[in-house]
């Protein structure tokens, strides 16, 4: 029996979310996925690393040996091997950290929420770099903080600057390694200078570092939750290593955070699956990375220098842009008076898309900026698009 309305059905929303904002990202993504568009704008990983029969034999695998616990409901800080796993990798620096200030969340996305949820009131001061991660912008955002843009420079955050800011401030959300969207990598005088100044300060830094393992040119430098375990938040994750879609990251934190995070996250959806965590750790727990990851190295920092050499050959002069060392992106400043946002509808009719730069700032956004991933393109289609958009700068000038 289908039961009739009356009266109309008071949906009020809350405050809270008459103020969520769609990702600009995820809108423009629906435009770009279209087969003819060479699209920079994705920010997803290439899906030719996606490594599907070595996760097929190992989902096969822990539902073989241990469907019945895979398969339930387990404990909200995840699964001990795994985490131990995570530890032990992270103490690797010199660090000591213990599998206990570990906690599995469905996406370092969702730890960004928990975060926020744990660290920040209507009104908190949070410190984001300029430019910043528009994910992090976005999950602050619903718990309502006032975001306080750092200074950066070409080598990233200027550790100098925050003495001017930090006042109050709840915490510090950096990106040191090849920084979405700039592409940037913090020095590591830089990182000392930076975690020195959060302990002198006695202000939280949170080290978001998802591209970390993806360097082209030598070994990563040091993660500065290795200088201060006791100061720094740890962000990390396996989309970017292994796949996205099975949606699986960390946060490694002092004890006392730890708790009140996985109390949110209880919360929030009990744990993360438990049959996917199993899977990660059996594929991990052999050393599978250690020959993975150099195969993705190769494959975008082929595609980087693809880009950068394009660039260098079709781009204006009057055009700079970051020269990436790892990770997805290069972050391209124009000429000031043109705007990204325009540009970007003028290349879209010439089937070529990029994400514009302001939606990056948490306050008074450079539309003059651009983001470009490399990562999911075939070089010729890398440079044909590039020789496209440098023709559409020109005509700019
Ligand atoms: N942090 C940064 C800087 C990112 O770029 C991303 C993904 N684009 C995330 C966090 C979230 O990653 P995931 O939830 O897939 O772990």
């Amino acid at each position: 029996m289908k039961i009739e309305n009356p009266n109309p059905i008071q949906w009020r929303f809350s405050e809270r979310a008459t103020q969520l904002q769609s990702s600009f990202i995820r809108e423009i993504l629906k435009i770009t996925q279209q087969p003819e568009i060479i699209s920079f704008a994705g920010g997803l990983p290439s899906p030719a690393t996606f490594p599907v029969d070595v996760m097929k034999e190992a989902f096969d695998k822990v539902l073989t040996d241990s469907g019945k616990v895979a398969l339930q409901y387990g404990p909200t800080d995840g699964y001990l091997p795994l985490r131990q796993w995570i530890a032990d990798r992270l103490s690797e620096g010199g660090a000591k950290i213990v599998p206990e200030q570990v906690l599995m969340v469905s996406g370092s996305q969702q730890a960004l929420d928990l975060l926020g949820k744990v660290l920040i009131d209507e009104g908190s001061k949070v410190l984001v770099e300029t430019p910043s991660y528009l994910g992090a912008l976005q999950a602050f955002s619903v718990y309502r903080p006032e975001f306080v843009s750092v200074q950066t420079d070409d080598h990233g955050l200027v550790p100098e600057s925050l003495d001017n800011v930090a006042q109050g401030a709840r915490l510090l959300y950096a990106l040191p390694n090849f920084q979405n969207p700039t592409g940037r990598t913090l020095s590591l005088e830089r990182r000392q200078q930076l975690v020195e100044t959060c302990a002198r300060l006695g202000l939280p830094l949170i080290e978001d570092d998802p591209y970390g393992a993806l360097s082209y040119k030598g070994a990563p430098l040091p993660k500065m939750v290795a200088m201060n375990p006791d100061g720094v938040i740890y962000m990390g994750s396996f989309s970017k290593v292994l796949t996205p879609g099975i949606r699986l990251g960390y946060v490694v934190a002092p004890l006392g955070l730890i708790r009140r995070l996985e109390l949110a996250k209880q919360a929030s959806d009990l744990h993360t699956s438990q049959l996917t965590q199993m899977v990660v750790h059996h594929v991990v727990k052999d050393g599978f990375l250690d020959q993975h990851i150099p195969t993705i190295r190769q494959l975008y920092g082929d595609q980087c220098q693809v880009m950068l050499d394009a660039m260098d050959q079709h781009f204006p002069q009057a055009v700079t842009w970051t020269r990436p060392e790892g990770g997805m992106f290069i972050w391209v400043t124009l000429p000031k008076h043109i705007d990204a946002m325009a540009l970007l509808d003028e290349a879209i009719k010439h089937k070529v898309a990029f994400v514009p730069g302001s939606p990056f700032y948490a306050n008074s956004p450079e539309t003059h900026t651009l983001r470009l991933s490399f990562v999911t393109v075939p070089p010729e289609r890398i440079r044909a698009g590039i020789e496209i958009l440098g023709k559409l700068i020109a005509s700019k000038l």
